[in-house]
């Protein structure tokens, strides 16, 4: 069955969603995330639509490497949120699909419970050329997860490279989780993953690890002494679950709303948000901007010889750039 036959109007879309819908909503997200042109255009008049319908959720983005215990993670503490009446979406940023085709987070059963839970909405990780394109895609379902009613987002990614710098620049919080053993992990996960998060979890904080968990504490509360404060004046915290015992999770969610409520008597929630819809802007600008650079057929026949030559040094890389982009404008 092709996409095309498959499209609803504009006001079809917008009507199901709003109305909470989830098969329509469903519907939504694979034409945002799709690649044909005529989706996209389609895809934009109901973003467009919507927008004054979002907004209204507590945005988390949700990071630690695989194995860490995410997916476990999010259906115990999902299970708590949607059980105080809240609907809970998870959306994942896998970068993985992109490169091999295959996918670390979506290739194992995962969140059986939430996957059953009427309060509760999974969709499995875009796949796109670009991060910056897989980043867009999320946003964007993350737009329409809040016109259709849900109140908590959870952004997942796998804390192994620049992904995480795209959550952050999405949601409220941004919840890194580390396993105990302290030593090796400091050294392991990137600083800037570290400087980046609201709030640090210690996962499988249960039966013989939970001295272990105790100590990482300890030693990621001292590690965070030495990051510069953030911007808003809230102080990062470090503190210890297990998903499978369910224990700690309620703190977690707590911290998360804490900061949720922080943020807005500061009066810095909404200023943030605005931030992050300028910059998603410029990203899109950039992307684009490099896509049609690119894509231009002047750049395209010279771009290899200049590139012989700029690996020879016959011509200088800025005059090789300068060349490039008068030809493209
Ligand atoms: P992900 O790759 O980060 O999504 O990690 P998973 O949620 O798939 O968990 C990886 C492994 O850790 C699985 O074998 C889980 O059963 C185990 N695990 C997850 N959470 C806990 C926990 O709280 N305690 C213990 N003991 N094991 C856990």
């Amino acid at each position: 069955m092709s996409k095309r036959k498959n499209r609803l109007t504009v006001e079809e879309y917008v009507q199901g969603i709003l109305s909470g819908d989830m098969v329509i909503l469903s519907r939504a997200i694979t034409l945002v995330e799709s690649s044909l042109v005529e989706d996209n255009l389609l895809a934009q008049q109901v973003i467009e639509q919507i927008l004054p319908n979002t907004g209204n959720s507590i945005r988390v983005g949700i990071t630690g490497v695989p194995g860490v215990g995410k997916s476990t993670f999010i259906e115990a503490i999902g299970q708590q949120i949607t059980s105080q009446n809240k609907k809970l979406a998870v959306l994942a940023i896998d970068p993985s699909s992109q490169r091999t085709g295959g996918s670390i987070m979506g290739d194992k059963t995962r969140m059986d419970v939430l996957s059953n839970d009427q309060m509760a909405y999974i969709r499995p990780s875009a796949s796109g050329d670009t991060l910056g394109g897989v980043a867009n895609k999320t946003r964007e379902a993350m737009l329409l997860c809040e016109a259709a009613g849900f109140e908590v987002i959870f952004i997942e990614t796998v804390g192994v490279g620049q992904s995480e710098v795209a959550v952050n620049g999405m949601v409220d919080f941004f919840l890194l989780l580390m396993l105990a053993g302290a030593g090796d992990e400091l050294q392991g996960i990137k600083k800037g993953i570290m400087e980046m998060a609201d709030g640090i979890a210690i996962t499988k904080a249960d039966k013989d690890n939970i001295n272990a968990a105790k100590s990482a504490k300890v030693a990621y509360q001292n590690a965070l002494h030495l990051f510069p404060a953030t911007t808003t004046g809230w102080i990062p915290k470090i503190l210890t679950c297990s998903a499978v015992d369910q224990t700690g999770l309620d703190n977690v969610w707590k911290m998360i709303t804490d900061h949720h409520n922080f943020h807005q008597e500061k009066g810095v929630f909404t200023s943030l948000r605005k931030k992050q819809n300028i910059e998603w802007m410029h990203q899109i600008i950039e992307e684009q901007l490099k896509r049609s650079f690119y894509g231009n057929d002047k750049v395209r026949t010279k771009i290899d010889q200049i590139s012989k030559d700029v690996e020879n040094m016959t011509v200088s890389p800025a005059n090789a750039a300068d060349d490039l982009l008068n030809d493209f404008r």
